[in-house]
């Protein structure tokens, strides 16, 4: 074809760390401790859900309501509305996508003009610098300063960000790579700054449930004022440690969420009906267990939070001092003490972190994420000294 085969919307957005590492990995049959998702099967209850849903009749098997299943939507609306501290209209306020994914992109499609800016605070999971890309807006990019105590955003930095365009702000907490827990007093700056300069919050939630050392999830939505102006995104992939389920939703007040279902009905239009039945009866029985012990939203951050020491251990004794996370899947690590000859001449171009981890998967079969990769290219360069490890997975690997 002698025109241009590709749309402009895909120039600079072709590349992608997931792809580039799980096929490196794949490649040198590494131990993936790298990309996120649990390496054990979910809970039994989901499980046996799962198979009573696609047992369950003709219509399991059949489309469901395209904006989400109604025995999803009207325990999720309940479930949640217990937590925001409000009646949430299960028809009105979600919408159900095929994972967190795909609830971040139809937002961003929904929200998003040609020309709309929208502050992401780094480090960030990287989706949502194309996603805003590809809907013809511009991100921009709030840099936590390394050595600041403990990553926390200033009133400041955020500030620096704003100019007439700026539509939106992206949180996501607990934060991936970090494992950062945003607290109260930080959401309500956000907040703050949210409703002054009339911008809509979009908040990843997906790793809400996973929370330690006594760290408390908040959801910005249930702050005064912010649930008119926040789309809030989870995952009950993340949520059920079943992400191949692909089930996710965005939730807000009903004339935001009225925009994304466009984008969804001529889009994607239905979500898998058995996988909402299943992801319905989960939550159905986690409101019944609620704050118990008996809650699977409980019993998963205690598991982990001993697989998440065990890795710090694990790092510490080859002389690496991990960034303790708070929250999520991972933990990131500075590697500028290790001593590596890099002399692969393919990766010569290359930041230090994505050098580090090819040669760590090349050559000692272990594979993590260059935490550079969560960062907008401007700001790569200050951060090229730290890898990012996934905790959830069976910690048995051999020290570098
Ligand atoms: N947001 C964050 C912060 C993530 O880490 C991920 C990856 N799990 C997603 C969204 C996408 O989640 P899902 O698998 O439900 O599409
Ligand atoms: N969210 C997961 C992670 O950060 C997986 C991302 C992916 O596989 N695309 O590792």
């Amino acid at each position: 074809m002698a025109r241009q085969l590709h749309a402009r919307r895909l120039e600079g957005v072709d590349k992608n760390i997931w792809v580039e590492f799980t096929q490196l990995t794949a490649d040198y049959k590494a131990v993936n401790v790298g990309q996120g998702f649990p390496d054990f099967s979910p809970p039994s209850f989901i499980q046996e859900a799962f198979c009573s849903a696609i047992t369950g009749g003709a219509s399991m098997h059949q489309y469901t309501r395209g904006f989400g299943h109604p025995a999803l939507v009207k325990i999720l609306a309940k479930f949640f509305g217990r937590i925001v501290g409000r009646d949430i209209d299960p028809m009105e306020d979600f919408q159900i996508t095929v994972g967190a994914y795909q609830a971040l992109f139809c937002t961003f499609q929904a929200l998003i003009d040609e020309g709309d800016e929208v502050i992401i605070v780094e480090p960030f999971f990287d989706c949502y610098q194309p996603m805003v890309k590809m809907a013809g807006g511009t991100p921009s990019s709030n840099l936590y300063t390394l050595s600041s105590a403990d990553w926390v955003l200033s009133p400041e930095e955020l500030a620096s960000n704003l100019n007439p365009r700026t539509k939106a702000i992206v949180i996501n907490t607990p934060n991936n790579p970090l494992g950062k827990v945003y607290q109260r007093d930080e959401l309500q700056m956000i907040a703050d700054f949210c409703i002054k300069h009339d911008i809509i919050c979009i908040s990843d939630e997906v790793y809400e449930w996973l929370t330690y050392d006594g760290a408390q999830h908040i959801k910005i939505a249930s702050l005064p004022g912010m649930w008119e102006r926040t789309v809030t995104i989870g995952s009950a992939g993340k949520s059920f440690s079943a992400t191949g389920w692909k089930v996710g939703w965005a939730m807000g007040p009903g004339n935001i969420i009225k925009h994304l279902k466009t984008i969804h009905q001529n889009s994607v239009y239905h979500c898998a009906t058995a996988a909402q039945e299943a992801v319905a009866m989960g939550f159905q029985r986690e409101y019944d267990t609620f704050g118990t012990e008996d809650s699977y939203f409980k019993q998963l951050p205690a598991q982990l939070h001993k697989k998440r020491l065990r890795l710090a251990e694990c790092l510490r004794s080859v002389g690496l001092e991990p960034v303790m996370p708070q929250g999520g899947y991972f933990m990131i690590t500075d590697i500028s003490s290790l001593q590596v000859d890099l002399n692969d001449p393919s990766t010569k171009d290359e930041p230090y972190d994505f050098r580090i981890v090819k040669w760590l998967i090349k050559e000692k079969g272990l594979a993590t994420i260059p935490v550079s990769g969560f960062y907008s290219p401007e700001h790569r360069g200050n951060v090229q000294n730290y890898i990012r490890f996934c905790f959830v997975k069976v910690i048995w690997f051999v020290c570098i």
